[in-house]
């Protein structure tokens, strides 16, 4: 079966064609600046060049138009007609509680969604406005919801529930969802193939180290914690967003900079994290590698800090689960940057993790990194949630 996985964002659109019995890409691409002037669509069919097209995107209708098109078109098109789409995954951000697994998509489910999208203003309406652009196009294709929050859900009440009046939670569900969970469960499971053992005897922790970065405890292939929360602002320190604060450092803020909420929660999105912590340097490790290593004050800074509060959370995790077997590495940062990934490891002697620094050259492979007399696993897993979605699609479209 092909499965059209759509991850829908405000302004853009990812896409993959994935056949899902070989799990292998026919066909990915992006479109941009949906509702902008200069919109485009760029798309890779597998084994050929990429084309770009730049056309008017007035909204994300357009642009699963566009999709359909580059998909069947007579040149550079992957399917002969819209029939050989089986199904559609579509990533939605949130699901609050009342998604805990990945579901197929009916008008109750749409309302449900709909209903929770006040815990993610920016990225819900977004996803929502892609389920319908699919329907008009596509009518009758099954489509299935696949969750960020949703692997996250199995966190017991005293890691997800903040010390706020409880009141608070009962109210407006305000208390720790995660992110990213679609990424944890992929590499996790994975993680628990490469370790050729039970899920139920094994405690993972899995570092997603991207732009947007978080870290998960996964106790019998169940997780127990996760460091994002309420939002995706929570937790380690990111590329541009500051991770924990103290929530009276925004008011602190507002007062010496006679700025308003949003423009405090715009800076701690946008404007911290590395990116910030390094005087402005850049959100990119690559760059933040070059600088560390020509001895820039501020990428110095940026990524010690980093690195300490991934650290300190895997700590604090294998507390949590009263050991750990195995820490895994992911998304950009984790799968790319060896650089990173020893700076953190050299710390972990402490549960008694050896990095091997040749195995560790790796670059975006699965790779057992440690030493075999290593008492903790270290692996690099890359992440897939394209296939993930895709996996779920089909699990339950057939
Ligand atoms: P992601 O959000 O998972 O797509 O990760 C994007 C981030 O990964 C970039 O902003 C970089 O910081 C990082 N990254 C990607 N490639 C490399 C690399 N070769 N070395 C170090 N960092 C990398």
């Amino acid at each position: 079966m092909k499965i059209l996985v759509i991850n829908c964002g405000s302004s853009s659109l990812k896409f993959q064609l994935i056949d899902s019995d070989s799990e292998q890409v026919i066909c990915k691409g992006l479109c941009e600046r949906i509702g902008i002037d200069g919109s485009q669509i760029s798309y890779t069919p597998a084994g050929k060049d990429k084309v770009t097209v730049v056309t008017p995107m007035p909204d994300h209708n357009k642009a699963i138009e566009l999709v359909i098109e580059a998909l069947t078109n007579k040149d550079n098109g992957v399917v002969s007609s819209l029939s050989e789409i089986g199904a559609v995954g579509h990533r939605i951000v949130h699901g609050g509680e009342k998604f805990t697994k990945s579901v197929v998509i009916t008008e109750e489910v749409i309302k449900a969604i709909e209903e929770v999208s006040d815990l993610a203003p920016l990225h819900n309406p977004a996803n929502l406005i892609g389920i319908r652009a699919c329907q008009k196009v596509m009518p009758g294709v099954p489509m299935v919801a696949v969750f960020d929050t949703a692997f996250h859900q199995t966190m017991p009440q005293d890691a997800y529930l903040y010390g706020l009046p409880y009141s608070y939670y009962e109210k407006y569900g305000i208390r720790r969802y995660g992110f990213h969970g679609t990424s944890h469960s992929y590499v996790s499971k994975r993680a628990v193939e490469l370790l050729g053992k039970d899920a139920k005897d094994l405690k993972l922790i899995v570092c997603h180290l991207g732009n947007g970065a978080s870290i998960s405890a996964v106790d019998g292939g169940k997780c127990v914690d996760t460091s994002m929360g309420l939002t995706p602002l929570e937790g380690l320190i990111m590329g541009t967003r500051s991770g924990d604060i103290d929530p009276s450092v925004v008011e602190f803020i507002m007062k010496k900079e006679n700025s308003t909420v949003a423009d405090v929660t715009n800076l701690l999105n946008k404007k911290s994290g590395v990116f910030g912590l390094s005087d402005d340097l850049s959100s990119d490790f690559r760059d933040l590698e070059e600088g560390y290593n020509n001895g820039h004050a501020g990428a110095r800074r940026a990524v010690d800090a980093f690195v300490y509060r991934v650290v300190k959370y895997i700590g604090s995790y294998t507390a949590a689960m009263g050991g750990v077997d195995a820490i895994c590495f992911t998304a950009g940062v984790g799968e790319n940057s060896g650089f990173v990934r020893k700076l953190i490891c050299d710390r972990l002697g402490f549960i008694g993790a050896k990095i091997d620094v040749e195995a560790n050259k790796v670059r975006g492979e699965e790779k057992t990194i440690s030493t075999p007399d290593s008492k903790v696993t270290l692996l690099v897993v890359p992440t897939n949630e394209e296939l993930a979605i895709a996996r779920d699609t089909v699990a339950l479209c057939k």
